[in-house]
């Protein structure tokens, strides 16, 4: 649910107040409430001055512990520190494991993610990675679902890329049923989320995958799909059939074949299909390798999950209005994760809100109720483990 206009919230009792005043609002005001007055409630206003207030935003793929290593050893990414989540406006996040599911593994991971988790922010992940068989803590992906409460689903299973296992027809359905007998018994989203490379096969194995099966289409979600225009077009047929399909905010060169995150949901919001089957992410910690045509990496940047506050302020700025956009990057992804609390403001809810300038700028995050500064350190007041802060 989203609420357009001016109107307040009420929260519960939070320490600390908001660390930076939003542009043009004067410094927070006290106020007693009638409640107050008669003694039976303390309550705290603070006015926000026309600064818009939204659910923290819902990253449904990112690498916590740092991706990429496609070029050798000296190319791992490191692993994302808290702030540069909430530095973007971003309070629950999924993690995966992609090319790199051999040194990196599904314990690090989840004591990763269980980490992020105990600081306040709604961190869970995801079982396996790009290759088959997949890599697992408890022995399979169907243990892990059913045992591991932070896991919710599989992935970045790897189709269509040289990186990949080439898996078969087989082997995806194997993986698929896994995810969704583990989920049904743990009562989970149980997605199997879908790494899609620049291979001209595309998704045609989904495609086989859904004729051939009794699997439901909901468990099926390609990511990267904006990287080719054929591929977009082919995720379009699959969201048709029920599948969520989910873009990713990586830059776009002139000349590519490839659509940016934003004009991919534009051209989502043209087919009429429901809205709730497209998310965006960040891919934030992974690699954006550029490979010859040996599979060589000629070059390659760092994804960052600022880039998904950054496509949301691009399609405000084309003049998108704030309640027809904001939900691909807050409610549809806590829908398809099953994330209750998470991505809208309703009664309820956790307390994870972003203040909006009038530039569309994140400048103040609320996680679990407490203030964070955005666009600078965590403020020490938060006392957040150093451990988690970046040192820049
Ligand atoms: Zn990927």
């Amino acid at each position: 649910m989203l609420w357009v206009g001016s109107k307040d919230l009420v929260l519960p009792a939070f320490a600390v107040p908001p660390p930076a005043a939003p542009p043009r609002a004067a410094p927070p005001r006290a106020a007693q409430s009638a409640a107050a007055q008669s003694g039976a409630l303390e309550v705290v206003a603070y006015d926000l001055h026309g600064a818009r207030l939204i659910p923290g935003l819902v990253d449904g793929h990112a690498h916590f512990t740092g991706g990429g290593g496609e070029a050798g050893f000296a190319t791992r990414v490191p692993p994302l520190a808290l702030d540069t989540f909430l530095k973007a406006g971003i309070t629950s996040a999924i993690g995966v494991l992609g090319t790199d599911d051999l040194a990196r593994s599904t314990a690090e991971l989840l004591a990763t993610t269980r980490g992020l988790a105990d600081c306040g922010f709604g961190a869970w992940c995801l079982s396996g990675g790009y290759h088959y068989p997949p890599t697992t803590l408890c022995g399979s992906v169907r243990a892990d679902l059913a045992f591991l409460d932070r896991v919710l689903g599989v992935g970045e299973f790897a189709l269509s890329d040289h990186r990949s296992s080439q898996p078969t027809l087989a082997e995806l359905l194997r993986l698929a049923s896994e995810t969704h007998v583990g989920a049904m018994m743990s009562g989970k989203a149980g997605v199997l989320h879908l790494h899609l490379g620049d291979g001209e096969r595309g998704l045609d194995l989904v495609f086989q995958a859904l004729a051939e099966s009794e699997l439901p289409p909901s468990m099926f979600q390609p990511t990267h799909v904006n990287r080719r225009s054929a591929l977009f077009e082919q995720a379009l047929e699959l969201a048709r059939r029920g599948c969520p399909i989910d873009v990713t905010a990586f830059p776009v060169a002139d000349g590519e074949d490839a659509l940016s995150a934003e004009d991919a949901l534009e051209a989502f919001l043209e087919t009429g299909l429901p809205a709730h089957l497209l998310s965006v992410s960040s891919d934030g910690g992974g690699c954006l390798p550029s490979f010859d045509a040996d599979g060589r990496v000629e070059s390659f940047d760092v994804a960052r999950p600022a880039a998904l506050t950054a496509c949301l302020r691009t399609l405000l700025q084309r003049g998108h209005a704030l309640e027809s956009v904001l939900p691909f990057f807050s409610t549809h992804a806590a829908t398809t994760w099953r994330l209750p609390g998470k991505g809208a403001i309703r009664a309820g809810a956790d307390a994870d809100l972003v203040l909006l300038d009038a530039d569309h700028r994140s400048r103040a995050v609320m996680l679990g109720g407490a203030w964070h500064a955005a666009g600078g350190c965590v403020p020490e007041a938060t006392e957040f483990p150093s451990a988690l802060t970046s040192k820049n």
